[in-house]
């Protein structure tokens, strides 16, 4: 069942979202070169339970994984592109880190991911993240009353393809609002005009997720991460969105240099 939210459901959304848009920034800037990604997770933990938020991610334990999840982030390296598990590994020169939270407040949640690069980037990377943040603003700007799921689905697709990459629709955005995971699922590729009918008050994570050579994908044997399956690296881009009768709405923006959509011109300038 879809569940659409009421306007004042959507602010209470929004106030979720914008802390998670706030850590993800400040999270995105303290990843650097010699930060241990077990840093990055114990900031977050303690950021989240100073605000009262809960993650939803602690104690997530979906059919796929090997025992709950006991981290608040998901910190996807390189070939790693969902579900990364939080480890004692020390990022590189060059490292693409892909970041991913969702929390409740008050019992609204909000979902968000962002990639970055650490160190020197390789322009391939860049591109890589670059078709990912296209991806999400087209699919954003499908997501209108009147509009079909399948709209959205179609966008994001055709950027990846544009961009030159393989489109996986395994594992894709769904909607949230009390929890974490709601109906619709919302895949990366799809037909235009075709699915339910986009409505005010539906709220969904959108998330394009691209890698360099190959659509498939392989799991770890703990059953969360997700790696390419060639071993190409990988790239995540979420944002959570309302739609509104006045179009979409983004409830996760971004302070700074990561805002993600919107922003990629300004970002790619000020990393090039
Ligand atoms: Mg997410
Ligand atoms: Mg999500």
């Amino acid at each position: 069942m879809i569940e659409l939210k009421s306007p004042a459901e959507i602010e209470r959304m929004a106030v979720t979202g914008q802390f998670v848009g706030e850590l993800l920034a400040e999270l995105s800037e303290t990843a650097a070169v010699g930060v241990n990604l077990m840093d990055l997770e114990h900031h977050a933990r303690r950021r989240i339970k100073e605000r009262g938020a809960e993650s939803c991610y602690w104690d997530y334990a979906p059919s796929f994984g090997r025992g709950p999840f006991r981290n608040v982030l998901c910190l996807s390296v390189n070939d790693a592109v969902l579900h990364g598990l939080p480890h004692d590994y020390v990022l590189r020169d060059g490292d693409l880190l892909s970041l991913d939270m969702a929390v409740g407040i008050d019992g609204w949640v909000a979902d968000s991911a962002v990639s970055v690069i650490v160190g020197n980037p390789d322009p391939a990377d860049q591109k890589l993240i670059e078709a990912t943040e296209v991806a999400l603003e087209a699919g954003i700007a499908a997501a209108r009353p009147g509009g079909r799921l399948g709209d959205i689905s179609a966008a994001i697709g055709a950027v990846g393809r544009r961009y030159g990459y393989g489109v996986n629709v395994e594992f894709g955005g769904h909607g949230l609002g009390r929890t974490m995971h709601e109906a619709p699922h919302v895949p990366n590729d799809g037909r235009a005009r075709r699915g339910m009918k986009l409505e005010p008050g539906l709220t969904i994570a959108i998330e394009p997720w691209f890698c360099r050579s190959t659509d498939k994908i392989r799991f770890d044997a703990d059953g969360w991460t997700i790696r390419s399956a060639d071993g190409s690296r990988t790239a995540h881009s979420e944002h959570t969105v309302a739609i509104t009768a006045g179009g979409p709405r983004i409830l996760t923006g971004r302070p700074g240099r990561n805002a993600g959509h919107g922003d990629r011109t300004a970002d790619s300038a000020a990393t090039s």
